[in-house]
């Protein structure tokens, strides 16, 4: 895969020597079992797979290489460049102005830029409508659109559900860049409609079926369908496609509710399902297959708890912690900082959208074992200084350079 040129200080030493080592005795990417860190009086497994993806590093790269380049003039972003803190924080403070926030509010009117400014898409792509309304003001974008090729596959497979004449079911978060300018894209070629998760799904299918008066559609999926939706007649057939970060295991179960709905309703045979169906993958990206699974079979691993370092409103972070929370007592941390003490964290709970304080989270016997990930906008140096703040705790520690050197000589 092609390497980024991304800001040294967002890099690990020792990550990027474990991930080096681990590539290179895996190159099929086949093992996904943890690494093993031992420090003595704590021992740490770090999954297999994490941290930043193609999508990030290639957005990074781009803005900065943009900033360094264009000295004096005005550069925007459109809105968050990732869901990371600290990387939008290090933008902002050289000089980059955000135009929108994470929900599409406008920060700064469009009617303020002029054809000189630069404004650089984010990872996630954005809509038709805001494209348009950049390039009425002069302003072109290509140079500076860092959307994710991976997002733009799922612009692609829209189009080719389209062509064949389905409605297209967009399995992701209403509100978040990445599905809004999907369902942007989805929404110029077919029929689209938004479900945020299974429950929205089985109201959706109530439509399909009858057992809801056509009406109420409009008012329960407000915001969420394209213009002219016509949902007596536009769910006859229908495809789905997701949000690249969703839960692999709910965009598979959202499709087969909606397969088996269609079957149901049409009497359809393997032979005729294509007539009201379109049998597609899912579009998750291959950052979150990986992060994903490395977690699962992290999850095998018994430990006393687990932290997952990443962003408050990344969507493939919390699906992360989603994963490690069913199984095992798990801290959803932005950064170092966040570990107050020896005695409380201080840690994100993703489903009341509450930061909580929690003490005595780390347990009274060693040695403590910790299972640990990060989101794929999360720097490998946040992930190092976690660990240095967690057995800076601790007596008789391994030091890290010793750690490393035993992990690269196995
Ligand atoms: S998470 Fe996936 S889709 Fe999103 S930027 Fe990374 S590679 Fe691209």
């Amino acid at each position: 895969m092609k390497q980024f040129d991304v800001p040294v200080f967002y890099r690990s030493p020792l990550i990027s020597a474990i991930k080096r080592k681990r590539k290179e005795k895996d190159k099929l990417k086949k093992d996904f079992s943890p690494t093993f860190l031992d420090f003595g009086p704590v021992q740490i497994y770090l999954a297999r797979h994490f941290g930043f993806c193609y999508g990030v590093e290639n957005a990074i790269e781009i803005a900065f290489r943009t900033i360094d380049q264009n000295p004096g003039k005005r550069i925007y972003l459109l809105s968050e460049m990732i869901h990371n803190p600290q990387v939008n924080k290090d933008l902002l403070s050289r000089g980059v102005h955000f135009l929108q926030d994470t929900h599409g509010r406008q920060i700064i009117p469009f009617a303020d830029l002029t054809p000189d400014d630069i404004v650089l898409i984010p990872a996630f792509g954005t809509t038709l409508e805001i494209e348009k309304k950049l390039n009425t003001i002069g302003i072109h974008t290509e140079k500076y659109n860092t959307t994710c090729p991976f997002v733009e596959k799922v612009w692609n497979r829209s189009e080719v559900i389209a062509r064949k004449e389905y409605a297209i079911v967009i399995h992701g978060k209403p509100t978040h860049e990445e599905t809004r300018a999907t369902f942007s894209h989805a929404a110029f070629n077919a029929p689209s409609v938004v479900v945020k998760n299974m429950a929205q799904t089985i109201e959706l299918a109530k439509y399909i079926t009858g057992e809801k008066p056509a009406e109420d559609f409009y008012e329960e999926f407000k915001g969420q369908y394209s213009a002219n939706f016509d949902i007596a007649k536009d769910l006859d057939r229908l495809g789905v496609v997701n949000q690249t970060t969703m839960l692999a295991s709910d965009t598979q179960a959202i499709a087969d509710y909606l397969k088996q709905v269609m079957i149901e309703k049409y009497g359809l045979t393997k032979e005729t399902l294509a007539d009201h169906f379109a049998d597609t993958r899912d579009t998750l990206c291959y950052a979150t297959n990986d992060n994903q699974t490395s977690v699962s079979q992290m999850l095998h691993t018994a430990a006393d708890f687990a932290i997952v370092v990443g962003g408050y409103n990344s969507s493939n972070t919390s699906h992360l912690v989603e994963l490690c929370e069913e199984k095992l007592p798990t801290y959803f941390v932005s950064s170092a900082e966040k570990i107050l003490s020896r005695d409380k964290i201080l840690h994100y709970n993703f489903h009341s959208r509450q930061e909580l304080l929690t003490r005595d989270f780390l347990p009274d016997h060693t040695p403590v074992r910790i299972l640990m990930t990060s989101g794929a906008s999360c720097p490998d140096a946040l992930v190092e200084q976690v660990i240095e703040k967690i057995t800076g705790f601790f007596n008789d520690t391994i030091p890290t350079d010793q750690v490393a050197a035993n992990f690269l000589l196995v």
